[in-house]
């Protein structure tokens, strides 16, 4: 079993990873950063996007799992206290682990200078760096309707309890192969309309994104970002190929949201 760990940083982190490597060694595993069965993920959801975005070319031979060094985290499950059971498992091998396959987004991204292609693990969002960001919206190359407002968020099952949430998006199952809309703050008045609520797009449905020429934009891929003046248009859609995580204990996705989100209930 070939692994590598990425960390954080900080103390706490940097520590639970030098522990991880000593007990891996005693275990058995092999240090490859090049070429890893499993990359561990130390830190928090942000340390798993990293580690995604490191590795998001060699996706078909590798999976992630997350220790969280602060709040459970929706990537991040395991304890820093857990380590060993954690690279037990590991060490037993794939009869002891199942893997869970789940769908990120492709956004490809059209500017002057030709077209690129991005995976992202929890969203893609547009933003107008110096104002509202008027853009047109097509749904599978028909025209859909005239966006005006902050932002638009296209995130994946799994990101959908991420920014998205916070823009009253739904909170999709991560079985379920999609890609969700939100809006942000979108203008809607008497001159100015979108439909408002977000939308959710099944597998071999895209959508185009065109910010009106001449506009500033922002664009952010999970935790990276940059700014775009030549933007022409982004499509959006679910992605061939998905981000695999091993499960070494059963966590229901489900239970993840409740414990992160509604805690226990009070009778
Ligand atoms: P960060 O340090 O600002 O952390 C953002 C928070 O989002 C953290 O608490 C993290 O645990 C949580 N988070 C990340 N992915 C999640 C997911 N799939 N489900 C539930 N919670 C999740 O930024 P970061 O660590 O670099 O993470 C970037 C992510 O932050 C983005 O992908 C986006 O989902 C989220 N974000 C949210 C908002 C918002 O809710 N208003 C704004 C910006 C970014």
């Amino acid at each position: 079993m070939k692994y590598n760990v990425v960390n954080r940083g900080d103390e706490i982190s940097v520590r639970t990873n030098n522990r991880f490597h000593e007990l891996a060694a005693e275990c058995g595993l092999t240090l490859d950063p090049e070429h890893p069965d499993i990359v561990v993920s130390i830190g928090g959801d942000g340390t798993m996007l990293h580690a995604f975005h490191l590795y998001a070319d060699r996706l078909d031979q590798t999976s992630f799992v997350g220790i969280h060094t602060g709040h459970l985290g929706f990537y991040a499950d395991w304890k820093p206290m857990e380590l060993e059971t954690l690279i037990r498992h590991m060490a037993a091998g794939a009869e002891s682990f199942r893997t869970v396959k789940y769908p990120i987004i492709e956004i490809q991204i059209v500017t002057g200078q030709g077209m690129e292609t991005y995976l992202a693990l929890n969203e893609c969002t547009l933003k107008g760096v110096e104002g509202t960001l008027v853009a047109e919206l097509r749904i599978n190359d028909e025209r859909f309707e005239m966006f005006r407002g902050d932002g638009i968020c296209i995130s994946t099952p799994t990101g959908s309890t991420g920014y998205n949430r916070s823009l009253n998006g739904a909170i999709l199952h991560p079985s379920l192969e999609a890609v969700q809309i939100a809006e942000m703050a979108s203008l809607n008045n008497r001159v100015y309309r979108s439909l408002g609520s977000s939308i959710v797009l099944p597998k071999h449905h895209h959508c185009d994104i065109y910010p009106k020429k001449g506009q500033k934009i922002l664009l952010t891929l999970d935790h990276l970002n940059m700014q775009l003046s030549d933007l022409v248009s982004i499509r959006c859609m679910v992605a061939d190929r998905k981000v695999s995580f091993v499960r070494f204990r059963p966590f229901p996705f489900w239970n993840r949201v409740r414990e992160s989100f509604i805690g226990d209930i009070v009778e």
